[in-house]
């Protein structure tokens, strides 16, 4: 554990590293429950960062692309920023404008991205938790959250939230790191080849919010049900991609929810890198990077460019507050909420 910096208000942020016996080394921080960075090998053994992210804390401070981050309370969007719950409605921020519309997007203006969680390390595990307040971002209930990071000597970055309520609520905790497999984060993801565990997607309206229907992959450039090439289909002209300007959609995960099982696989040719990622959540989003446009200085005065970096996001639906049809997004005094993530790391 270090200092990695102070905040404007004065209060001390910290920084861990977690490191296996493979030599794998990831760095998590206090502020917004963030990976800062994950150095895995190459076929030849060669360690890289495979994230996208800043030099330090201040480059963290305007990261409005989510980079890393821990996503709350709600990841995702919903519609019009409005849901109504036990019969009463409530107000979010607008803090997002697909299309032209206004929605609701990861958790609002200052999300769980955004404030200072208080981190623990124990040996190959950093805990962070935060307490959000009843009404921050107009969210009910007071929720008293956990992150845990761990990082195995199987190559496993696990990611676990866990949370409870004083009085009912929504809740979709989300983790976004961009992956650029190569380690260099100057080149795209194009190439990278793509395994989803879905036969249905959830096609959205111009807003990207969903619209309630399941569709299935086959027969459409969704379809990940085989390894295929990122780049091959992204730009084809088919609704759901030119309305997200390309991969930007929610699958829906084979198999129950709520048991850990494989959701996607990545891979990087080049490198031989790979990553397989698996949770307990219902679906997966997968997100190309499509609105990074180069105006984010990176690590290493690297400019951000479009598709530079790809989101695997297990989840609940978006929008399920809004969509009876969706699986619970509700949490209850009693409850306990859980999202289990696992990345596992190779070369091949
Ligand atoms: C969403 C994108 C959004 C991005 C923000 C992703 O989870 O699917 O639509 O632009 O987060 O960084």
């Amino acid at each position: 554990m270090e200092t990695y910096g102070t905040l404007p208000d004065g209060r001390e942020v910290r920084i861990f590293t977690l490191e296996n016996r493979n030599g794998l080394r990831a760095r998590v921080t206090e502020y917004g429950a963030i990976l800062v960075s994950l150095e895995a090998p190459d076929r030849d053994g060669k360690l890289a960062d495979v994230t996208l992210g800043y030099d330090s804390l201040a480059g963290w401070l305007t990261n409005n692309s989510y980079l890393g981050a821990t996503v709350g309370r709600f990841g995702n969007r919903i519609r019009d920023g409005k849901f109504t719950l036990d019969g009463k409605e409530y107000s979010l921020a607008k803090n997002n404008t697909p299309g032209g519309i206004p929605c609701h997007l990861h958790g609002g203006i200052v999300g769980f991205d955004k404030v200072l969680w208080k981190g623990e390390q124990d040996g190959n595990k950093v805990v962070f938790t935060y307490v959000s307040p009843a009404g921050e971002e107009g969210y009910p209930g007071t929720l008293t959250t956990r992150v845990t990071y761990t990082l195995t000597d199987d190559n496993e970055l696990k990611w676990e939230a866990e949370a409870t309520t004083d009085a009912p609520t929504i809740l979709n905790m989300v983790h976004h790191t961009y992956w650029n497999l190569s380690g260099d984060p100057s080149t795209t993801i194009l190439n990278h080849v793509m395994e989803i565990e879905s036969d249905a997607y959830l096609p959205t309206d111009a807003g990207l919010i969903p619209t309630g229907e399941l569709a299935p992959v086959a027969g459409t450039p969704l379809d990940f049900t085989t390894p295929t090439v990122i780049g091959d289909r992204i730009d084809a002209d088919f609704e759901a991609l030119t309305l997200a300007g390309g991969y930007d959609h929610c699958w829906v995960v084979r198999r129950e929810n709520g048991t850990v099982r494989p959701a996607a696989r990545v891979s990087d040719p080049v490198s031989g890198r790979f990553m397989e990622v698996s949770s307990d959540q219902p679906a997966i989003q997968f997100y190309a990077g499509n609105f990074l446009d180069g105006t984010a200085e990176g690590r290493n005065g690297v400019r951000y460019a479009r598709r530079s970096g790809l989101c695997l996001e297990t989840e609940n639906f978006p929008d399920a507050p809004n969509q009876p049809s969706f699986p619970s997004s509700v949490l209850r005094p009693g409850e306990t909420y859980r999202h289990v993530m696992i990345h596992r790391f190779g070369a091949e």
